[in-house]
């Protein structure tokens, strides 16, 4: 897409002391620090965070962004694709395939398109929206997974893994502990796996209140049962239990008797990561873009500039760099995410 003059103006949107920041429109995008109206590309809370006067996200998240952010907090909401006039520019949300109601923003002024891409993966996920393409003139991409050893496999084949898994500690009668991000992977988790068995999981509170959430959203997933309402002494033998990484080697963990743990994890690429973690297996499942679709992404965007945030910023833009696209790191607090 061509643009005429762009270069020499303000930016449309750039990094101030509260997070990213529209002047056309005067609202934050993911403010990391209370703001006026703060537009959110989903729930993690490493992007909504609470205390802004206003939010605005995209509908599907309504229920997931009220949970972070409090009973009081003010939101409201858009369809994906719905467009709405904010201050001198037009927004909109549109699907980014990460966690259930994510969404990249659409910023348009005076013929000029941005889109803050938020997080985002392409791989396919029965719990949220497939990624949509969105053409723009500048991309603002994350870069959790922005090196080339970042590739993902078949999320299917992963869930069959994990079942077998699940069915090999059943059959020696130890309790499989899965660790997981609890917002959004856990819930992909049950809900690949609901599609091969019906058997029930249980849940770690942590995990507990997400899934309801879930479920209320109309997402279909494995039955569940909350953990700690479990009779005392019961015996979790042949047990799938999902639990947040947090809860690895608490007192928590007592009540399982003998157990295998595994991780589900973009991480776990790695093989190195899951040996410092300690746990038995380590299943490669990420809710992020790996290397081959950030740059497919980009290329589909047409963006004729790229700035690079949160995670490997300086590798993915040098890349993009040495074959011609007018990429450059943007620098936010966001370091990229230890959670995947
Ligand atoms: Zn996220
Ligand atoms: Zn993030």
């Amino acid at each position: 897409m061509a643009t005429a003059t762009h270069q020499e103006r303000t930016p449309l949107v750039s990094v101030t002391p509260r997070g990213l920041y529209c002047e056309a429109g005067n609202f934050h995008i993911d403010p990391w620090r209370p703001v006026e109206r703060a537009l959110v590309t989903h729930a993690h809370g490493d992007h909504a965070r609470s205390g802004s006067q206003r939010y605005l996200g995209a509908a599907p998240g309504r229920g997931l962004l009220q949970r972070r952010l409090g009973a009081d907090a003010v939101i409201d909401t858009l369809e994906y694709g719905e467009a709405l006039r904010v201050g001198d520019t037009t927004v909109s949300f549109h699907p980014a395939g990460h966690v259930l109601g994510s969404a990249q923003i659409r910023v348009e002024h005076r013929g000029e398109v941005w889109v803050i891409s938020g997080d985002y993966k392409r791989t396919p996920d029965p719990t949220c929206a497939p990624f949509e393409v969105v053409r723009c003139h500048t991309f603002i991409t994350e870069a959790t997974f922005g090196l080339p050893i970042y590739r993902w496999d078949d999320p299917r084949l992963v869930a069959q893994d994990i079942l077998r898994w699940w069915d090999a500690n059943r059959e020696a009668g130890r309790s499989a502990v899965l660790f997981c991000y609890a917002l959004g992977k856990a819930q992909r988790l049950l809900a690949e796996l609901g599609r091969l068995t019906d058997r029930p999981a249980y849940v770690h509170g942590a995990v507990n209140g997400l899934v309801t959430a879930y479920r209320e959203a109309g997402i279909a997933m494995l039955p569940t049962q909350l953990v700690s309402e479990t009779e005392k002494g019961m015996s979790f033998a042949g047990a799938l239990v999902l639990a947040p990484p947090s809860a690895a080697g608490s007192t928590w963990m007592r009540r399982f008797g003998e157990a295998e743990t595994g991780f589900a994890s973009g991480w776990m690429r790695v093989r190195g990561n899951r040996r410092r973690r300690g746990h038995d297996r380590g299943f490669v499942l990420s809710d992020h873009a790996d290397w081959p679709d950030l740059l497919r992404t980009v290329a589909d965007t047409r963006a004729e500039k790229v700035l690079v945030t949160h995670g490997y910023t300086d590798p993915l833009s040098r890349y993009l760099r040495e074959r011609g696209v007018d990429a450059s790191p943007l620098a936010t607090p966001f370091e990229g995410e230890a959670e995947d």
